[in-house]
């Protein structure tokens, strides 16, 4: 029997492609391994699903590919940098295979039966919600969609995904129910913009997660990145679905920026007042909500004042989790045109964001210090156990608890990004 390995960079919308990736390759009489580094030696195939966001990791993956470039023709690169830059693939490594993601049902197959197909075609649109493949697991990732209706002029991946292809809804609440009765506790919703799901089809996200709530079975909706441009739309249903004792409070609202300048240089249709009330109007109506949203730092456009908003904004939101990240040009994006702050204006205010972050993340986990929790465990390994509440909070606990199982915690201590717990006699 064959052995592949498949590595994965980036979100979870490319988790779950690789989850496809798996399946495919399993129906065709091939073991799978998934993983980085060390486990390449004695692979047939490997397999690299890439990510394009970030010139640092864009660098890490290509020095990987290089590395992997002995494999010839049994090193298969898909992901997002297969359709946006192949060029910069095809440079590290001559002979591997570049399949765009949605040309990897049809060609792989081929390929594993010795057909000599190179494998870059033009990207096809497909509806990648008949190939979710779900290994029996606690987390089930479920791909909604593919590309967005926006077009923001940092945004790499809009070369890679290009416009919004909503995947069938119907299809969908299949691989959901499939998931909860081949063991899921976790549906994790992924696209590249949940707010856009269903805009061409005439659904969106709210009746998506009001019917996959319906379905039977003990499990929680974890709703993907999404972008507040839509969410006027429907806000008002989906408050009620974060009702459901089967939602996540949580929320990934990527704001960006909290200067209304620098916003519409990004090309992101809200205002950093529209995103505010947003968020306040969510933690009326749904108390305690966590908020996730992510910032850019040194945008090319970004002066000193537009910092201190965005700095501003955060002390005034005060969410749950903020991911920062620092300006990266990216080769086909906009944004590239616009010149580039100095390396030390961009570093020094991401450390100072990075810092605030982490402080507002540090004292809004130490609130739940003393309280009692039921989680369910999401991970394990020998020695602790990761499980997640109802407001999607990482809670670490000691212990050898079985993947899945519900418990009672009593929540000890914290840290930025989680909690620390016992479990209560
Ligand atoms: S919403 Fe913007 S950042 Fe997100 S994938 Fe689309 S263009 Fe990129």
């Amino acid at each position: 029997m064959e052995h592949a390995l498949i590595e994965t960079y980036g979100c979870t919308l490319n988790q779950a492609d690789s989850d496809m990736i798996e399946g495919i390759l399993r129906q065709s009489g091939v073991h799978t391994e998934r993983g980085t580094y060390s486990k390449e030696a004695n692979a047939d195939y490997v397999i690299i699903n890439t990510c394009t966001v970030k010139k640092p990791t864009e660098q890490k993956i290509l020095d990987r590919i290089q590395k992997m470039s002995g494999k010839g023709d049994r090193l298969i690169v898909t992901g997002c940098m297969a359709s946006a830059n192949p060029d910069r693939i095809r440079k590290a490594a001559p002979k591997a295979r570049i399949i765009s993601i949605n040309n990897v049902p049809e060609m792989l197959p081929k390929m594993l039966n010795g057909n000599p197909d190179t494998g870059m075609h033009a990207y096809k649109r497909i509806d990648r919600s008949k190939f979710i493949f779900n290994p029996m697991g606690v987390i089930a990732r479920i791909p909604i969609s593919d590309g967005c209706l926006s077009s923001c002029s940092f945004c790499e991946t809009k070369f890679a995904r290009g416009p919004l292809n909503s995947f069938s809804e119907e299809l969908i609440l299949k691989a959901v129910s499939n998931a909860v009765s081949n063991g899921a506790k976790e549906i994790e919703l992924a696209s590249q913009d949940t707010g856009a799901y269903g805009a061409d089809k005439k659904t969106d996200i709210a009746y998506l997660v009001s019917k996959a709530a319906d379905i039977n079975g003990n499990f929680r909706i974890r709703i993907g990145m999404l972008n507040p441009e839509h969410l006027h739309k429907y806000i008002d249903r989906l408050i009620e679905c974060y009702k459901s004792a089967k939602v996540y409070k949580f929320l990934h609202l990527p704001v960006q920026s909290g200067s209304d300048s620098v916003l519409k240089e990004m090309k992101r249709n809200y205002s950093a007042d529209e995103f505010t009330a947003y968020v306040r109007e969510m933690r009326e109506k749904i108390p305690g909500i966590s908020i996730a949203t992510d910032m850019i730092v040194g945008y090319p456009t970004e002066s000193e004042e537009d910092f201190e908003q965005s700095i501003a904004l955060l002390k005034g939101i005060r969410p749950s989790v903020t991911n920062v990240s620092k300006f990266w040009e990216r080769p086909n994006a906009a944004a590239k045109k616009s010149g580039r702050l100095s390396n030390a204006t961009i570093k020094g205010r991401s450390i100072r964001m990075a810092r605030l972050a982490k402080a507002i993340q540090y004292e809004d986990l130490a609130l739940a210090v003393g309280s009692k929790e039921r989680i369910c465990i999401t991970e394990s390994n020998s020695k602790s156990n990761i499980g997640r509440d109802g407001l999607y909070r990482n809670i670490a606990v000691k212990g050898n608890e079985e993947l899945g199982s519900e418990i009672d915690v009593r929540i000890t201590g914290n840290s930025s990004v989680c909690l620390l717990a016992e479990k209560c006699s």
